[in-house]
């Protein structure tokens, strides 16, 4: 599933996620490098050791190897473990010893994955590029209210509220933005994003993820600022952000909220 997300994250924005120009379908589901396009031995395709193979250097042409690769593979692993620490969906029956499913608890953990595999892919690309896939963010929207069904103790209208809120609260502040400076300062990718992620969390994670995300944007684009000495106008992407706002609330949940403002 990492190295999978590392496909998406390099593909989508291209639009060769199912053909590359000038390769039949098959030549484009193979793997090549992406300096002199040679393709790549299946080995150095296995996920982590493959990097580690390589010393971070391309096999053809000696080229440096994106360390984003071993760093996608290695949260991917990391969160979808945490994710079956946190909803355990699978019990060996101690009596007659076979696997009981919880299906419940499986619904959770698929949401969660899905969640945090859209939340990791959309900031990939965001720093990157500067922009989050319409591709990703617009079936999050579309499939958190039906994904709901799924989920016990979830309401359709903290999902659907949730749609709402994020998606509004980021556009209003968007177009304040643009009346007052004439220019694009938040982009429409970072509405639809929240409003996703809204639409998973529920509306009650709306104000707390733009809180942290305002924040850690803050610091870090001070210390931008303080580096390069480029004046305001240095543009961060806000997607990760965003993304990393909605996991420290994900994870801390509605106690660490209660904590900062209601002590
Ligand atoms: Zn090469």
């Amino acid at each position: 599933m990492g190295s999978f997300a590392n496909v998406c994250i390099y593909r989508i924005p291209e639009g060769t996620f199912f053909k590359f120009p000038g390769k039949s379908f098959w030549e484009s589901q193979q793997s090549c490098c992406r300096h002199c396009n040679t393709p790549i031995k299946p080995y150095y395709n296995i996920p982590i050791l493959g990097y580690l193979l390589l010393l971070g250097k391309t096999s053809c042409c000696k080229k440096p190897l994106s360390p984003q690769y071993p760093i996608v593979e290695i949260l991917t692993a990391l969160a979808f473990s945490w994710m079956f620490i946190r909803f355990p969906f699978l019990h060996l029956n101690q009596v007659d010893l076979y696997w009981a499913v919880d299906t419940e608890l499986l619904a959770y953990f698929i949401h969660g994955c899905i969640l945090f595999y859209a939340l990791m892919i959309c900031s990939f690309i965001d720093l990157r590029l500067m922009i989050i896939p319409d591709v990703i963010s617009i079936p999050m929207i579309i499939i958190a209210p039906i994904w709901v069904y799924f989920l016990p103790g979830f309401e359709l209208k903290d999902c659907l509220l949730g749609i709402l809120l994020g998606g509004g609260v980021l556009m209003a502040i968007s177009m304040t933005y643009y009346m007052i400076k004439k220019q694009v300062g938040l982009g429409f990718g970072d509405v639809k994003f929240l409003a996703g992620i809204g639409g998973w969390l529920g509306y009650q994670c709306v104000f707390p993820t733009i809180m942290f995300a305002s924040l850690m944007g803050s610091v870090i684009g001070i210390a931008f600022i303080l580096i390069r000495k480029k004046g305001m106008q240095t543009a961060l992407p806000f997607g990760p952000f965003l993304a990393i706002g909605a996991l420290i609330y994900w994870v801390c949940g509605p106690e660490l909220i209660q904590g900062i403002f209601m002590p």
